[in-house]
């Protein structure tokens, strides 16, 4: 808890320099140099440098999994108490790479190089809370759905902005994800400020930037958790949703395997406990 209020606070201090502001989602293109994707491990070249889909094969060979997230979306994922990526989406991952007899190592980056990184080979999975679209479906195979979401409105408390009334609001979203479609495809925002992780848009909301955010359920809830009373999650979900993990094109083996796992821990009611285990924990 104590973190993301940090987070908040430092992002606060940092919203000058936040990408923001642009109507057209398309002008965002260039703006990804802003907060420099992290590497969490050291040794993600490997199977980063040949840019081929990692089949079984190749991943057994070299002895790793690699995958990609954006670590600012509790309690899918967040920067734990050591310092690591931590949350549901990196413990699934984990069991996958269990099942493969392979280590797993997690890069951490800006959601929206993800899809484009697993084009490239980067890693060799997308595991980031991310929604299944139509586009997104043109360009990375997705794996089953393994949680069902929707896009939430964060308003200050006793505001008076519903669904109905977002036309001519200023709203903050993460960028190219989900909220930011939504906000910049259904409503006639007044401006639509676009930032590079989901813990910002709530520092933008306290910080009065901006009339409301939008955002997946369960990270809108830490935020309003952790806005000392500041911010009210209401209670008509704005979507339906459904996450999956993404892989490179035609790569049906790293897809069966994900398949198997995801199913293995549906099946053992694993992914709801770490739902609730890390949503207690973020
Ligand atoms: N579910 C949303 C999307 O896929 C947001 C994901 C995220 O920010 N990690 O666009």
């Amino acid at each position: 808890m104590k973190k993301i209020v940090a987070i908040m606070t430092a992002c606060v201090l940092a919203l000058s320099m936040a990408a923001c502001g642009s109507k057209n989602p398309d002008q965002n293109a260039s703006s990804e140099a802003s907060s420099a994707a992290v590497s969490e491990s050291s040794g993600a070249e490997a199977s980063a440098a040949s840019g081929e889909a990692g089949g079984l094969d190749t991943i057994k060979a070299n002895g790793k999994l690699v995958m990609l997230t954006n670590a600012t979306f509790p309690p899918f994922e967040y920067i734990g108490d050591d310092g690591s990526v931590a949350g549901v989406d990196p413990d699934v991952a984990a069991e996958i790479a269990k099942d493969l007899g392979v280590e797993l190592e997690i890069l951490d980056m800006n959601f929206d190089l993800l899809i484009e990184a697993v084009k490239s080979g980067k890693g060799d999975f997308a595991a980031a809370g991310m929604t299944i679209t139509p586009e997104r479906q043109e360009q990375v195979d997705f794996s089953k759905e393994y949680v069902k979401s929707a896009q939430y409105l964060i308003v200050q408390k006793g505001s008076s902005i519903t669904k109905d009334t977002l036309d001519g609001t200023t709203i903050a979203v993460q960028e190219s994800t989900t909220g930011d479609f939504y906000a910049s495809d259904e409503v006639q925002a007044k401006e639509v400020m676009r930032f590079k992780g989901a813990t910002e848009t709530g520092a933008a909301l306290i910080a009065g930037k901006c009339d409301a955010v939008i955002l997946d359920k369960l990270p809108a809830e830490a935020i309003v958790a952790n806005s000392n009373g500041k911010l009210e999650l209401l209670p008509d979900p704005l979507t339906e949703e459904s996450y999956a993990f993404a892989v490179k094109k035609g790569n049906a083996e790293l897809l069966d395997a994900i398949n198997a796992t995801l199913q293995r821990l549906m099946d053992e009611g694993k992914i709801d406990e770490l739902v609730t285990e890390h949503a207690n924990a973020a």
